[in-house]
């Protein structure tokens, strides 16, 4: 991948957001674009660093550790987005500034800590399909609650990803209704990590505070290994 060819996708990116940001009447210093590098080397952070790039963001913890100790003298916030196994909380929570996939109590638990607090996000689910990780509309109060009572999380707000069979905006903007449905009870949580490659302009439009972009700026992703 030519590191010219990375520049100008993130330019690229970078006015698309700015572009989404005016029609919402927003700024977009409001916005935090966070690099998606799974699958990527360790080199490609570096090049995105040399271009101003500070949040990354991971999916897959053992793929997440290792980079994280390579460029750990890189400044970067790490950003974990996928899916977490609880046996492998504790490991994550080593490394990573940002947890996104909050998901169930038994998560919440392996989290706690009475050492230095980690931000994070609880992930909703926005279909009716366990298997794509978050929790249900339903169960969200209850488990903001868990998190807020928890030692050693900061509750940012919450993450979703737009589901495919539905118009990602619509999507979005359950989100930020729903994020507002938790607002009496967590004041503090109003960030809304949302919006990817394809669907970041309609999440800017919906309020998206952290989005979570990869291909658009890193190109394709080489096959998983
Ligand atoms: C891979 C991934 C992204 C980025 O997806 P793109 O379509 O490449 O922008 C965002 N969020 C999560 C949770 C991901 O796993």
């Amino acid at each position: 991948m030519s590191e010219a060819g990375l520049a100008e996708r993130l330019a690229s990116v970078r006015a698309g957001i700015a572009d989404a940001a005016a029609a919402a009447s927003r700024s977009p210093d409001d916005v935090t674009t966070i690099v998606v590098t799974k699958f990527h080397p360790a080199s490609l952070i570096a090049d995105l660093v040399g271009l101003g790039v500070h949040d990354v963001g991971e999916n897959r913890h053992q793929e997440a550790q290792a980079k994280a100790a390579e460029l750990a003298a890189l400044p970067l916030t790490w950003h974990f987005v996928g899916q977490l196994q609880s046996k492998k909380a504790r490991q994550v929570r080593a490394y990573a500034d940002v947890i996104h996939s909050i998901d169930r109590s038994s998560l919440v638990s392996a989290l706690a800590s009475e050492e230095q607090a980690v931000d994070c996000f609880v992930q909703l689910n926005l279909t009716d399909d366990p298997g794509r990780g978050g929790v249900g509309p339903a169960g969200l109060s209850a488990l903001v609650d868990e998190v807020l009572t928890a030692p050693g999380l900061r509750l940012l707000g919450l993450m979703a990803v737009a589901p495919l069979d539905e118009e990602p905006r619509r999507a979005f903007a359950r989100v930020r209704e729903l994020s507002e449905s938790i607002r009496s009870q967590a004041p503090d949580a109003v960030a809304l990590s949302m919006g990817m490659s394809q669907d970041y302009r309609d999440a800017i439009l919906e309020g998206a505070t952290h989005l979570r972009i990869g291909t658009a700026i890193t190109g394709n992703r080489p096959k998983p290994h």
